[in-house]
């Protein structure tokens, strides 16, 4: 390698190479990483840009990860939900089978749009958010309950897209193969399992115009959203290679479930021969019950995979606190040691606000508030004088919560 002498810049930013990683010498001149990757980006959109869709290179497919290198990805960042970790990984891979395949082929693959069905904070959209990490897409999360049809007091079905394309950078190619999540789908359900003489605007009619975006359309795109920018351009996108997964709680569709599973089995039920366990009814979730739930055939059929969440017991929830990569008390620990002080929380410790989190019924979502009132005084008062460890114990979680608590009734 050559001398590192003054003369050695960036030939294209004027960094040093002091400043840079790597400096790469060409014949007269020099040229540093992030230039390179710069040029890359430039190239590659260049080349996309005059590329018709077929043409367009789907992901390399022998750089995709096989389905238990997926789940293992997932486990990393979220506890237990074995059953929707392993169909989202299948769903995922067969995605991006999907997106290799020509599309000359005679048989084509279906998306795999998924469905996931949980109690609330049970990790759903975790889960998505996940996927769209480890595949690096563009990810957005959006509510269905403030969805309603065209014309329609709300957001129009299309405004998913515009966030899309935001989180995208405005890259319509990117946003293309990008990954939604619809949080509250079951929000959307129709009142009752028959379809509606009048029109129901915010529950079946936003079903209908779901329908288009899930199956794979050309959708026009206000790229900045909503009806308040009337001259804006609308930009194309293909929904084709988009992934959607959708999730809710569907409280009560246990009943549904339930009450199926002992028609099928009349005469000799399944459930009292104990052949079913009814401890986890949701395990049994079909396209069927989500149609009685008030889901609209046609949407459930653009959703073709489900898949459930089980609710998170105490051993999870302490789980939850100290496993996953960016577990709530690691980023503790790593606050506390930018002073210099070693944080010690006693399993004990840990229990307790497992046991207040279910207490107060607020579950994994409340694991970080209930962690926040425990440390706040000591985050506050420590860095003056900082100690060399900081240990709580069960007993000064208690007193910390204890006006947590009075917070907390009425
Ligand atoms: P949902 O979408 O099912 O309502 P979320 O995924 O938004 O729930 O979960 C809320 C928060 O609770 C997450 O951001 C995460 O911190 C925590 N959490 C919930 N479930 C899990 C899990 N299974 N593993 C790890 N963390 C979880």
């Amino acid at each position: 390698m050559a001398k590192n002498t003054p003369t050695q810049y960036c030939s294209f930013c004027g960094r040093p190479k002091k400043e840079v990683k790597v400096l790469i010498q060409g014949l007269d001149a020099w040229i540093c990483d992030e230039c390179i990757n710069q040029a890359m980006g430039i190239l590659k959109d260049e080349i996309y840009a005059h590329m018709t869709d077929e043409e367009t290179p789907s992901q390399d497919f022998s750089t995709i990860k096989k389905p238990t290198e997926i789940k293992a990805f997932l486990d990393q960042w979220v506890i237990g939900q074995d059953t929707a970790k392993r169909t989202m990984a299948v769903a995922v891979y067969n995605h991006y089978k999907r997106l290799n395949q020509g599309r000359k082929e005679e048989v084509e693959i279906e998306k795999s749009n998924m469905i996931m069905v949980g109690p609330t904070g049970t990790g759903k959209t975790l889960l998505a958010r996940t996927i769209a990490r480890m595949l690096d897409v563009p990810f957005t999360i959006v509510d269905a309950t403030v969805l309603t049809e065209a014309g329609y007091v709300g957001e129009d079905v299309e405004n998913i897209l515009t966030r899309l394309l935001q989180a995208a950078d405005y890259d319509v190619k990117k946003a293309e193969r990008g990954i939604v999540f619809i949080d509250e789908i079951d929000k959307i359900a129709r009142k009752s399992d028959n379809p509606s003489i009048t029109r129901d605007v915010s529950g079946e009619g936003v079903q209908q115009a779901m329908l288009k975006l899930l199956e794979g359309a050309v959708v026009n795109v206000p790229p900045k959203g909503g009806r308040k920018h009337p001259d804006q351009k609308f930009v194309e996108i293909n929904t084709r290679n988009i992934l959607f997964i959708a999730g809710g709680a569907f409280d009560g569709i246990e009943r549904k479930i339930s009450q199926r599973l002992n028609k099928q089995t009349v005469g000799y039920s399944a459930i009292n021969k104990g052949v079913i366990s009814m401890d986890n009814i949701m395990q049994y979730v079909s396209p069927q019950d989500l149609k009685s739930y008030g889901l609209i055939p046609e949407l459930i059929g653009r959703l073709p995979l489900i898949t459930h969440l089980e609710p998170l017991d105490a051993p999870a929830l302490k789980r939850i606190l100290t496993e996953p990569r960016n577990a709530i008390i690691k980023q503790y620990t790593r606050l506390f040691e930018m002073d210099g002080i070693e944080l010690k929380i006693d399993g004990k410790a840990l229990d307790y606000i497992v046991e207040k989190a279910i207490e107060f019924k607020i579950g994994a979502r409340g694991l970080r508030s209930l962690c926040e009132a425990v440390l706040a005084d000591a985050m506050y008062s420590l860095p003056e004088n900082p100690p060399k460890t900081f240990r709580v114990t069960r007993r000064y979680a208690a007193e910390k919560l204890s006006r947590y608590a009075i917070s907390q009734e009425q």
